[in-house]
C-alpha cells in the first residue's frame, strides 16, 4: 500500500493506492524517471496484466517495460539517444533528422541494441 499525500486550498488529504493499482504502477514508473508511460503499458495494466519497469542501465534508452509474455517495450529519451549516437560515431544530424529511423547504435555501457525505443526485436 502506498500513501500519496496532497494539499489543496489548505485541505490536506491522502490518496491510498494499492501497488496492484494500474495508476500506482504508472506513477511509480514516472517517479523513477520515466518520461512517459506508453499506452500499451497502461492498457495492459488496466486489463490486470503485471508490467514491470526495468532499469538495469543508467541510460534512459535502455530502460524497458517487461510484459508477462516476455515482450519488452523500450523507453526512449532524445538526449540520451543523441549521446549514444555521438559515442558510436554515428552522424548525429542524420539521426536527428530521420526521426528515429536511423539507428544510433548500441548502448556503450550495457550493449543494448534496442536504443530506438518501442517493442524489442
Ligand atoms: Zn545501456
Amino acid at each position: 500500500m502506498a500513501i500519496q499525500a496532497y494539499s489543496c486550498n489548505n485541505v490536506a488529504f491522502k490518496l491510498l493506492l494499492s501497488e496492484n493499482d494500474p495508476i500506482y504502477a504508472n506513477i511509480s514508473d514516472l517517479s523513477r524517471g520515466a518520461r512517459y508511460v506508453p499506452v500499451e503499458v497502461s492498457e495492459a495494466r488496466q486489463k490486470g496484466e503485471r508490467v514491470v519497469f526495468i532499469q538495469k542501465c543508467l541510460n534512459p534508452c535502455c530502460w524497458y517495460w517487461q510484459f508477462e509474455d516476455g515482450r519488452r517495450f523500450y523507453h526512449w529519451d532524445k538526449f540520451a539517444y543523441m549521446e549514444i549516437a555521438k559515442f558510436n560515431g554515428v552522424d548525429v544530424e542524420a539521426v536527428r533528422s530521420s526521426k528515429k529511423n536511423k539507428n544510433a547504435g548500441p548502448c556503450p555501457v550495457c550493449y543494448n541494441k534496442n536504443t530506438n525505443g518501442g517493442w524489442n526485436e
